[in-house]
């Protein structure tokens, strides 16, 4: 895509998308989806998708819990699936008469795509606030973000203003293969737990990202396939099956009002 210029934006659903303004309603002009404009770069902050153009300005795509991103080639292009609320018409580099559907599929609408007018507005205001990328988190410096807060450990990973990236799948992994107990609070995190946790968030992520995800309902690849990390998984979803470790069952607690899933002989 990059190096592409988009030659049409169709727009299903007007109010999947927030202007520069933070607006969901209101007159929307394509050139600010980027009609016309080539795409410059395509990047990732925590877990939210970065698209800038060559004027400057950009997107950011939130998949939130059930959106993603379809590519197609132009010449093989399928029916529209239900709830496609936004597709742009995205040229081939260096192949004039080829092109590219990307579409912007989100069955339940927690996801949207955000407008930015340069790198600094989207950075001041769209992702303002977003602790340091997981996936390359260093030990020191997430001891130093779980010493502020006497909240679970669990919850403060899935807080994206502590660490940008984890979700409620890889925290549950991350936590088992670093052998903590996901209500010990931050503070109670030595320094060499918060170095294991810090290995364990960056390999699971690494293994998960290869995997291309967990595919559970609506995770879907840009290319029409499924996640695979799923088979992977030693905990979350596992709630009283065995341990892989020591045979005892899961256990399975709400914390921050998402479910953990662990195991009270492994994790401390
Ligand atoms: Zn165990």
């Amino acid at each position: 895509m990059v190096g592409g210029v988009i030659k049409g934006v169709k727009v299903h659903r007007r109010d999947v998308v927030r202007d520069r303004s933070s607006r969901r309603e209101g007159r929307l002009l394509s050139n600010h989806l980027g009609r016309d404009l080539t795409i410059e770069r395509v990047g990732r902050r925590g877990k939210q998708l970065m698209i800038s153009f060559s004027n400057g300005g950009g997107m950011i795509i939130r998949l939130g819990m059930s959106g993603r991103i379809a590519l197609e080639d132009g010449s093989t292009r399928n029916p529209a699936p239900p709830h496609q609320h936004l597709v742009w018409v995205i040229g081939v580099p260096n192949h004039p008469e080829r092109w590219t559907w990307m579409s912007f599929i989100d069955p339940r609408r927690f996801g949207g795509v955000y407008l930015f007018a340069s790198i600094r507005d989207c950075r001041d205001r769209l992702l303002a606030g977003l602790g340091p990328e997981a996936t390359s988190i260093q030990g020191r410096q997430l001891g130093d973000l779980l010493g502020r807060t006497r909240r679970a450990v669990k919850a403060a990973l899935l807080d994206q203003s502590v660490l940008a990236g984890v979700g409620n799948i890889y925290a549950d992994e991350a936590l088992h293969r670093a052998g903590l107990h996901p209500a010990r609070p931050g503070d109670s995190i030595s320094a060499p737990e918060a170095t294991r946790l810090a290995a364990a968030i960056r390999s699971t992520l690494r293994i998960a990202i290869q995997a291309g995800g967990s595919t559970l309902r609506d995770h879907i690849l840009p290319d029409g396939s499924s996640g695979a990390f799923i088979e992977k998984h030693q905990v979350y979803g596992r709630g009283g099956a065995p341990c892989h470790h020591c045979r005892q069952p899961l256990q399975v607690l709400q914390i921050a009002s998402r479910t953990s899933t662990f195991c009270s002989t492994c994790q401390r």
